[in-house]
């Protein structure tokens, strides 16, 4: 239903990557914005041919349109391109270079029977997952030295969240509110007087964390802690 509405609202008689992607609702720009890198990681197998010749990535080298200039038959379809015992070579050798035929055919092979199928590339089983789908894209960093300490199942997830946050420097205090331009006076909840509250506060110098830290650094015959920053004191 999703689908159908968004294709009917936007898409309708056109291919979607010929869509102007500067209309529609922020979520649909979103999406069209997206639309190359999903290509890129997918591919058509060909059987009755119900794409576009020039838009939909059935090509190995992705869709035609893109190395090819569409002059004529924009709207063709591969079903228009099959004969009963195999694929009108005259119609590609019009539209694109000798060369570019060959491969076609190589790589369409004999006309298949049945629906076409989107294969998404990355899984040898072809289908797609979020999961697999946020592998592709993600940015990977290299691991922090003391993962696995912050990661430690022991832990709730919600403070291995916390410290994660706490390592990226966006933990929501005060002094980080006022970094985005949001202006407002600094209090902080954990002295008794209340001082300026940034993350070294809060996680190392403030009396509250001081105390936590006497009292973590004596179970663990750690030397003394104390003025430290809090990410000299983790890594001790
Ligand atoms: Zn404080």
């Amino acid at each position: 239903m999703w689908s159908k509405f968004f294709l009917a609202k936007y898409v309708r008689q056109k291919h979607i990557s010929i869509v102007d992607p500067l209309k529609g609702s922020k979520f649909w720009k979103m999406l069209l914005h997206n639309l190359p890198e999903v290509q890129k990681y997918s591919k058509w197998n060909v059987r009755d041919g119900k794409l576009s010749f020039w838009h939909d990535k059935w090509f190995s080298a992705g869709p035609l349109s893109n190395a090819h200039e569409v002059r004529e038959l924009s709207g063709l379809s591969l079903t228009d391109c099959q004969t009963e015992n195999g694929w009108k070579v005259e119609v590609f050798d019009q539209l694109v270079r000798a060369e570019t035929t060959e491969k076609i055919i190589a790589e369409l092979g004999r006309v298949k029977q049945g629906k076409d199928i989107l294969i998404w590339l990355p899984k040898a089983h072809g289908n797609f997952s979020t999961k697999s789908a946020w592998e592709c894209i993600r940015l990977r960093s290299p691991n922090l030295p003391w993962a696995k300490w912050l990661w430690n199942p022991a832990l709730p997830r919600k403070m291995s969240i916390i410290m994660w946050k706490a390592q990226h420097n966006c933990l929501p205090v005060d002094d980080r509110v006022r970094r985005t331009g949001i202006p407002l006076t600094s209090k902080c909840d954990c002295c008794r007087e209340g001082s300026y509250e940034d993350q070294n506060h809060v996680l190392a110098t403030g009396e509250f964390a001081e105390q936590i830290w006497r009292m973590c650094a004596s179970k663990l015959e750690l030397p003394c802690l104390q003025g430290k920053t809090w990410r000299e004191k983790v890594e001790s």
